[in-house]
């Protein structure tokens, strides 16, 4: 599969900036890891500058601190660890005990990351609270206030609330500020989910979007999503970084006779040996500068806009929601009015999907909304144009007839 093909419009593979590419040679070539400073002096100094730049971006505060992850999912995790740990702490008795009762809020529109980093945790799938969204799928408020509500009345306690900034469906944003300001009242953890969302940090245009991010206690940033880097190149943020010690475990041997005040990545870390990826960014960085890159985000999130209207505009076509981020998701109708089998039109979806796929004209994803299939286009290429757009639209509604067709002959 050829993610940078201006026809991919699948999942949330993003083409890569070549300056990422030569370094990532470097990176693999010189092989550091970044465990230790005794090993990693130069990479370490560049992580951390990196992470002072994305926390100034998202205006978290001279407190702020952060590290390189594997991606989102692990970011995720450590956020909810770092915040678990926090509640439980200081606590008496074995800790199992003490995961108890502990609620986290998340939009049901939120990664699925979140309910499986509860279950590694050991606070169990339901510790999930999953808040509904409005009809631009965003978290409501009102509901989430209900919900923290109720349950505190029945004993259990708020542990964190998640906001995304971005879902992986509709790139709808969360309230970030009301959800912030309800976490604070009840005493939780904020942790925003900017996985997707994270390229309007650096957005000429879009920035505002993001309002009340910088009131996080933790952000993820995924870079090789919306800032164009190779797999892997993800941070956590965290604005307390000595919250960081909520995970910290001394190892003797990775710090011989340290000097308590040098850098010290490893402590921050749910990894050990860990690549550096930082240089990735750091070269896309010098070599492009972060308004390039912003501007490469919002000409994806300009062709998504466009990509709705057209939807709007081609017969048999139907919008699911209004378009938010880079993605559109729709649905194909083959028209025989009201009476039309639901179950049959689910199917349709899937099996015009594969038949498009086999056919190497262009790629879509599909997604349920409400328990319908539906279709996804994930726009993420800036050499994408409308007139792809309009080719791949084309080639749906194509597939989509031929299929109806050939199960009506059937
Ligand atoms: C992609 C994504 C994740 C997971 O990130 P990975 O880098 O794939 O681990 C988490 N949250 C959201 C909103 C995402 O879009």
């Amino acid at each position: 599969m050829y993610f940078h093909h201006p026809r991919y419009a699948a999942h949330l593979n993003y083409p890569v900036a070549l300056p990422a590419v030569a370094a990532e040679a470097l990176v693999t070539s010189i092989n550091t890891s970044m465990d230790t400073w005794d090993q990693s002096a130069g990479a370490t100094l560049i992580e951390r500058r990196l992470v002072r730049w994305a926390a100034d971006l998202a205006g978290l505060g001279a407190a702020a601190d952060g590290i390189f992850t594997s991606g989102g999912t692990q970011s995720n995790l450590q956020a909810l660890l770092m915040a678990r740990n926090r509640a439980v702490s200081p606590g008496t008795g074995p800790l199992p005990g003490r995961l108890a009762g502990w609620r986290i809020y998340a939009s049901q529109d939120s990664h699925f990351s979140i309910v499986r980093s509860a279950v590694h945790l050991g606070l169990g799938e339901d510790a999930v609270v999953p808040i509904p969204v409005d009809r631009n799928h965003r978290m409501d408020q009102v509901a989430l206030e209900r919900a923290m509500g109720e349950d505190a009345a029945r004993g259990l306690r708020a542990l964190a609330v998640v906001a995304t900034a971005g879902t992986t469906d509709f790139g709808s944003i969360d309230p970030l500020d009301d959800l912030a300001s309800a976490a604070r009242r009840n005493g939780a953890w904020f942790h925003v989910d900017a996985a997707y969302g994270c390229g309007l940090l650096a957005s000429p245009t879009r920035r505002h979007w993001l309002a009340g991010i910088e009131r996080a206690d933790s952000v993820t940033v995924d870079f090789h999503k919306s800032f164009f880097q190779p797999i892997g190149s993800s941070a956590l943020l965290v604005a307390e970084g000595s919250r960081f010690a909520h995970i910290t475990h001394h190892a003797d041997y990775l710090n011989p006779d340290q000097d308590p005040d040098s850098p010290n990545q490893v402590d921050k870390s749910l990894q050990t040996t860990r690549r550096f990826d930082a240089l990735k960014l750091w070269v896309t960085l010098r070599s492009l500068g972060s308004d390039v890159l912003g501007g490469l985000f919002d000409a994806t999130l300009d062709l998504a806009a466009e990509a709705g209207r057209l939807v709007e505009d081609t017969e048999h076509l139907a919008l699911a929601a209004p378009v938010q981020l880079g993605t559109v998701v729709f649905r194909f109708e083959p028209g025989g009015g009201p009476g039309a089998d639901g179950v049959a039109v689910d199917r349709l979806q899937d099996a015009l999907r594969r038949s498009l796929y086999r056919s190497g004209e262009a790629m879509v994803a599909a997604t349920t909304v409400a328990g319908r299939r539906h279709l996804k286009l994930t726009l993420l290429n800036p050499r994408t144009t409308v007139a792809d757009v309009e080719a791949i639209l084309e080639a749906v509604v194509r597939h989509g007839r031929a299929v109806a067709e050939s199960e009506v002959a059937a």
